[in-house]
């Protein structure tokens, strides 16, 4: 079990007390009709921890889903509830301590993904995934998110757009370089665009063949695309961590640099979290309708195999198909990679648990980023790691480098001879002439 830690932050000159206050006004701030209702109507039939990866895995009941939301339970009914009177009164839910925030960060961070697999699996339709995002936002204004996040974030604050730090003439230099690289012809900052592609930060650190991969599909499929340095990393840190002003600075530098050039489709990377918050979220940061549509890549693949826009060879292989939690079961992007993997030709040997059921790698809502949480991932990767070798395939394709990255290091654990591999690599490697 994790140590939990009070991370050092923008919080720190903040005392115990402080903290509890700030934490305390972030879970009430959260606490809708929606989250009220939700919290009210769990029936403790304990169906959620044999959804979660964590519990299944360590048996500690600490890890069961609705467990993690305890903190927001506690501010509901002690503050807010219908029986917050009572509930004060005779003490039956005490106040909240630093030392409860402590041991919560390391349930609301360190141990959830927000996979959503619970959420799936609840007979009263409890969102417990969307319950922890919303208890983040609390423990990210009381300052205590993980350090490892806010190492991240306080970079991004240096006003680069990018989680990494990353500038706009940084970003500009990386992709010619990258199509330099790569030969291929890269568009960059285009008054005028159909298509804009984003990136997400794990591409940029480890995978830039990625937007080598992009650039030329995209160019195969004759579109007036762009890449737009005033918007482009949608990987949304500030997301997972809790920081809701990150998450929308993030989310509307996209959506403006997009209308800038008159863009109708913005295509989301290989990349789970970023999709969720374009497809589903950021039309109400934006107020209002987006004036473009939201495609995932393997969307935009699918779409263009379909209407004959790209044209692929056939690959002699077997393989299996890791959903990434963000883009099937939350995203709605369960279909396209099929079809993708079909229009080549492989032989796809499905997982035991696949599609909406499929297990999380163990990396994703930012877990992945956390140091600490390693021996937590080892166990979920576990999971994966027995139902990929029962399906015989010798490759395991993604649609998510953050789950490419996470499953990569599961795999190099336990000397894997499955290659983990992009999709959006496979389909630029096998490109008609
Ligand atoms: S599955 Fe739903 S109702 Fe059952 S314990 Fe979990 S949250 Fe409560
Ligand atoms: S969202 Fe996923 S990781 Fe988090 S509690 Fe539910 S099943 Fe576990």
């Amino acid at each position: 079990m994790n140590s939990p830690v009070v991370a050092p932050s923008r919080a720190a000159t903040v005392d115990d007390a402080g903290r509890v206050d700030q934490a305390m006004r972030g879970f009430l701030a959260e606490i809708g009709s929606g989250a009220a209702l939700a919290m009210e109507a769990c029936v403790h039939c304990g169906r959620c921890a044999e959804a979660c990866h964590f519990y299944v895995q360590t048996g500690d009941p600490r890890y069961t889903p609705i467990h993690k939301i305890a903190p927001l339970r506690q501010a509901y009914q002690r503050e807010v509830g219908p029986f917050a009177f009572a509930y004060r009164l005779f003490g039956l839910t005490p106040r909240v301590t630093a030392g409860q925030l402590a041991t919560w960060q390391d349930l609301i961070y360190d141990s959830c993904n927000m996979c959503g697999r619970c959420s799936l699996i609840c007979p009263m339709g409890i969102d417990i995934a969307g319950l922890v995002e919303q208890a983040r936002h609390g423990m990210f204004d009381a300052g205590l998110a993980p350090a490892d996040y806010l190492g991240v974030l306080a970079e991004k604050e240096h006003a680069t757009g990018s989680p990494f730090g990353l500038t706009r003439a940084q970003f500009r230099d990386m992709l010619h370089q990258v199509g330099r690289t790569h030969d291929v012809v890269m568009h960059v900052d285009e008054p005028r665009a159909d298509i804009v592609p984003t990136v997400s930060s794990v591409d940029l650190k480890t995978y830039p063949a990625s937007m080598a991969a992009i650039a030329k599909i995209l160019n195969h499929m004759g579109a007036a695309w762009t890449f737009r340095t005033d918007g482009f990393d949608a990987d949304n840190a500030s997301l997972t961590a809790g920081d809701r002003a990150g998450q929308r600075a993030i989310t509307l530098s996209i959506v403006r640099a997009a209308m800038e050039c008159g863009a109708g489709t913005v295509v989301m990377p290989e990349c789970g979290h970023s999709f969720t918050e374009m497809r589903w979220e950021a039309a109400n940061t934006f107020g209002r309708s987006l004036p473009f549509r939201v495609l995932q890549i393997t969307e935009l693949l699918a779409e263009g195999l379909a209407d004959g826009r790209i044209r692929v060879n056939r690959v002699a292989q077997t393989a299996t198909y890791h959903d990434a939690c963000q883009l099937s079961r939350r995203g709605g992007a369960t279909a396209a990679p099929r079809v993708v993997l079909h229009a080549l030709g492989i032989d796809v040997r499905e997982m035991a648990d696949s599609g909406d059921t499929g297990w999380c790698c163990g990396g994703g809502g930012g877990v992945a980023l956390i140091k600490r949480a390693q021996a937590l991932r080892a166990h979920a990767f576990e999971i994966k790691r027995r139902q990929v070798e029962a399906t015989g395939a010798d490759t395991m394709y993604t649609s998510c480098s953050g789950c490419r990255q996470t499953l990569d290091h599961g795999g190099k654990s336990v000397n894997w001879t499955t290659t983990v591999a992009s999709l959006l690599e496979l389909v630029a490697a096998n490109l008609k002439d």
